[in-house]
């Protein structure tokens, strides 16, 4: 990884509205992403993590303008902010930034053979004009995923869903992108298939050189391929941090109840764990002060009315009051019985 920025993120907000009567009146909004901030290095992969529903996957689709209407800045190397751009100004970045999609099946079309659905996107980009050679850019991509020119006829539905998986990302890497936004690539695949993509996917990045933003809900696979992680709850970052800090020393009371879900594969384990309570609340109202305070065991007086803001706190970055020195002598003791995450005030 080095330390050049290759995309950048500044508050980022996409609300989506909701429309009522004959005249579609603009009655409230969804706030789906509500302020997110972050920085992607070149050869970084960023995990992006959180429950279903927190806006995660609408982050990705923003930045590459396959949903509009956002706010913010997005910005890749040194472009103007690309939310600005037309549709035609964004042609030249498509090429550059690249999307991997959950479900495998749905995304390729399935009365295109392999090498039309591979070599597309080199007709798109006029890479490749001679036909020979693109025929063979897309035996090249096929073996860098690990298939081959015999598949180069045949159709999606002759897959598994982890050969279209591979095929999806064959795809994403014909036009030599330096950034993919992987949204959930893994989650719709077997366990033992899972570990493969994954796996794929850091030798391609460490081959191609390439930066991920690695958009999933399980915990554990982003763990395995993150450089770093954020957390995301109902639109906006609450915990971000090297993810070996993040699993060592989870400090937001959502991530260490998010760490706490996951399974151990050791039936003679004993974890202690502290379930969340209730559902994530409705992103249409969402709860003022700190938007986890419904579910959150530590809560106390300041939670339900001011609103924290992201801190850095050693290593991570925070957005929880149990960090401010300004509520030092104010938490509970009962909350520091619940023994606080790591770090907090005590
Ligand atoms: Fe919990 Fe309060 Fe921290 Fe929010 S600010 S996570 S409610 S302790």
């Amino acid at each position: 990884m080095d330390n050049q920025v290759l995309l950048s993120v500044n508050q980022l907000k996409k609300h989506f509205p909701i429309r009522k009567g004959v005249f579609g009146r603009v009655v409230n909004h969804v706030k789906a992403v509500d302020g997110v901030t972050f920085d992607i290095h070149k050869g970084e992969t960023l995990g992006l993590a959180g429950e279903s529903g927190c806006g995660k996957t609408t982050v990705g689709r923003v930045i590459l303008r396959l949903i509009d209407g956002a706010e913010g800045e997005v910005r890749f190397a040194d472009s103007r902010n690309l939310l600005d751009l037309s549709q035609k100004e964004m042609r030249a970045y498509r090429k550059r930034m690249q999307i991997i999609f959950q479900d495998p099946y749905s995304s390729l079309n399935p009365r295109m053979t392999v090498g039309s659905a591979i070599s597309e996107p080199l007709k798109i980009f006029k890479l490749y004009p001679e036909k020979s050679a693109r025929r063979k850019r897309c035996i090249e991509l096929l073996e860098s995923v690990g298939l081959g020119e015999e598949h180069l006829n045949r159709y999606p539905h002759e897959f598994s869903g982890g050969q279209r998986q591979r095929i999806g990302i064959a795809r994403a890497l014909s036009v030599e992108p330096e950034i993919i936004i992987a949204d959930e690539p893994v989650s719709a695949l077997d366990v033992s298939i899972q570990a493969q993509i994954v796996n794929l996917m850091m030798d391609l990045k460490n081959e191609f050189g390439l930066s991920y933003l690695f958009i999933a809900h399980d915990l554990s696979v982003v763990r395995h391929i993150s450089d770093r992680i954020a957390i995301m709850y109902l639109g906006r970052i609450v915990e971000f941090a090297p993810t070996k800090t993040l699993f060592s020393i989870p400090k937001h009371p959502y991530t260490r109840a998010l760490l706490e879900a996951i399974p151990v594969p050791d039936p003679n384990a004993r974890k202690e764990r502290r379930l969340l309570e209730g559902d994530v609340p409705n992103p249409i109202n969402p709860p003022a002060g700190c938007s986890f305070h419904t579910r959150c065991p530590y809560r106390f007086d300041p939670c339900d009315k001011v609103e924290p803001r992201l801190t850095p706190i050693g290593d991570n970055q925070v957005s929880c009051h149990l960090y401010d020195s300004k509520y030092n002598d104010t938490i509970p003791e009962t909350i520091l019985n619940l023994a606080p995450p790591e770090g907090a005030q005590s």
